[in-house]
């Protein structure tokens, strides 16, 4: 099949800071960027040539939208089923709808997994409070709550520490499908951010290592500070992940580290993953310059990672006593800041991140850290 060449139009289904990070990507790159989400202003379509404001449930829109790409890829994976089958109708999607239904759904994403072999986290498929008990009973207690649907960040989840909360878990997560989950003492958590090319190339960025704080990703770090053995074993499992998907574009692996020292899957995000954030300033390619490439159908660009480095959020709650004091940050030299261009910071929310890069991975986590708690040390 031939390459997408710069000048083509890609379409961005979503309007996140992943798609704008992707369309500062491409236009570098030369290309021209259509973005598609219910919102306005968004911080994909300040960087993109067209922004198209719609339901995600009005088909022929999307329909007419791909009509007018190249090829459309996705930066948010809950885009309902019917929206990725009507993009695929009009456009080539990369990667396919059917990874997209996978992946949205917890359910189905657990059966993948467990399907091709690999290691993931006890879990029983529940549907009602009765079901939950037994699940209860089985896995004991704590255990995590999830709802089986549209979950990001934390969102619809609980942890069930005791009996009394099993009505109360039900009623968090929606009463509805859900998987109750072991609660993992995990020694760390780390991820896999990988591509595949259109060729079937494979490349990938090692183990971040990555610190949630309330379930959202805080901080993360890279080279994660693990052995050398855990890395290729998160990389392989990474790589049947993507090739038994037949991923064509950027997929990240989460995983725990459990104390024993083994490798349990959380979940996989098929898109550039915040935790391979860092990608943008630490790396001869970023990830999203990957999912470029990817999607385009050109050849994948060097991971290589020029110094070792870490990324911290910057969550709406640093809004709380006003605006944040950049020149602060700023002041640290080694720190990159980015900012998604976000109008409205509500607690919880990601507005941006920092980067550094260091010598070692401690103290690039020391200098984010530091940089970002004197954004409020004023206030
Ligand atoms: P998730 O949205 O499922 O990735 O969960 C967000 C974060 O919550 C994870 O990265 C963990 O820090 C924590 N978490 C989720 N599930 C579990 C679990 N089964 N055991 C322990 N911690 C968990």
């Amino acid at each position: 099949m031939k390459p997408i060449l710069p000048g083509s139009t890609i379409g961005v289904l979503g309007s996140g800071q992943l798609g704008r990070m992707f369309a500062i990507s491409a236009r570098r790159m030369g290309y021209r960027v259509h973005t598609f989400s219910p919102d306005r202003d968004t911080p994909t379509g300040q960087i993109g040539d067209v922004e198209v404001t719609a339901s995600y449930d009005d088909l022929d829109q999307v329909c007419a939208f791909s009509s007018q790409v190249d090829v459309v890829t996705f930066e948010f994976e809950n885009v309902p089923t019917s929206t990725a089958e009507a993009a695929e109708r009009c456009a080539p999607v990369r990667p396919s709808g059917h990874i997209l239904h996978i992946t949205q759904q917890r359910i189905r994403e657990k059966r993948f997994i467990t399907s091709a072999g690999l290691p993931f986290t006890p879990y029983r498929e529940v549907r009602s409070t009765a079901e939950l008990r037994q699940a209860l009973t089985e896995l004991g207690y704590p255990a995590v709550l999830k709802s089986a649907a549209f979950g990001y960040d934390g969102k619809g989840q609980f942890t069930v520490k005791s009996p009394d909360q099993i009505e109360e878990a039900w009623r968090v997560v929606g009463a509805q499908e859900a998987v109750l989950e072991a609660f993992i003492d995990f020694e760390r958590e780390v991820s896999v951010v990988a591509a595949r090319g259109m060729d079937g190339n494979f490349v990938h960025y090692g183990a971040i290592e990555n610190q949630h704080s309330r379930h959202i990703l805080d901080v993360s770090a890279s080279p994660a500070r693990i052995g050398s053995k855990l890395v290729a074993d998160a990389v392989e499992i990474a790589r049947t992940v993507l090739d038994k998907l037949e991923v064509i574009g950027v997929l990240c692996v989460e995983f725990f580290v459990t104390r024993s020292g083994g490798l349990l899957i959380n979940e996989l995000a098929p898109r550039p993953h915040n935790s391979g954030h860092l990608t943008v300033d630490a790396c001869v390619t970023s990830q999203f310059e990957q999912q470029l490439r990817a999607v385009c159908g050109l050849p994948l660009g060097s991971t290589e990672q020029y110094h070792p480095a870490a990324m911290a959020n910057l969550l709406g709650d640093l809004w709380s006593g006003g605006e944040p004091d950049w020149p602060a940050a700023c002041a640290y030299p080694e720190i990159k800041l980015h900012l998604y261009g976000k109008l409205e910071p509500r607690p919880g929310r990601k507005m941006g991140h920092l980067t550094s890069l260091e010598q070692d991975v401690e103290k690039a986590l020391a200098t984010v850290t530091n940089a970002r708690a004197r954004l409020t040390a004023s206030t």
